[in-house]
């Protein structure tokens, strides 16, 4: 667990939050301030900075890729968007690698 990470502590159960899927080595979550119907973020119960980290554990990412599925099959999504952002210009505003599944409405292109 890293220091003052909001997403480890979600997943320590030491922050509540509304669980939606977990497995060994995932755990999803709806996020505070939805932006579709369905708004779930998948963490990995490790720490990771990013995707670029995590990408160097073919394990780890693997169980990422698969608890993104598992938890669009959980919300009854069949199409979805998963998003993950790397650095503060793109958007990340928590380090700790996390694929926002959103679902339930059409969604646009390109985003912003
Ligand atoms: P990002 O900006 O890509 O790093 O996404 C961070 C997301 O985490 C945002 O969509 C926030 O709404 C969400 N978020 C932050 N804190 C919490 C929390 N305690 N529980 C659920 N979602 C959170
Ligand atoms: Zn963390």
């Amino acid at each position: 667990m890293a220091d003052d990470c909001v997403f480890c502590k979600i997943v320590a159960g030491e922050i509540p939050a509304t669980a939606v899927y977990q497995d060994d080595e995932t755990f999803a979550f709806a996020d505070l301030n939805p932006q579709a119907p369905t708004h779930v973020l998948v963490v990995p119960k490790q720490h990771f900075t990013d995707i670029v980290e995590l990408s160097r554990d073919a394990k780890a990412a693997a169980a990422m890729l698969n608890g993104i599925r598992a938890t669009a099959e959980a919300s009854g999504l069949t199409e979805f968007r998963s998003v993950f952002n790397t650095g503060a210009e793109a958007g990340q505003s928590v380090f700790h690698v996390h694929a926002h599944v959103l679902g339930g409405r059409p969604m646009g292109w390109p985003p912003g």
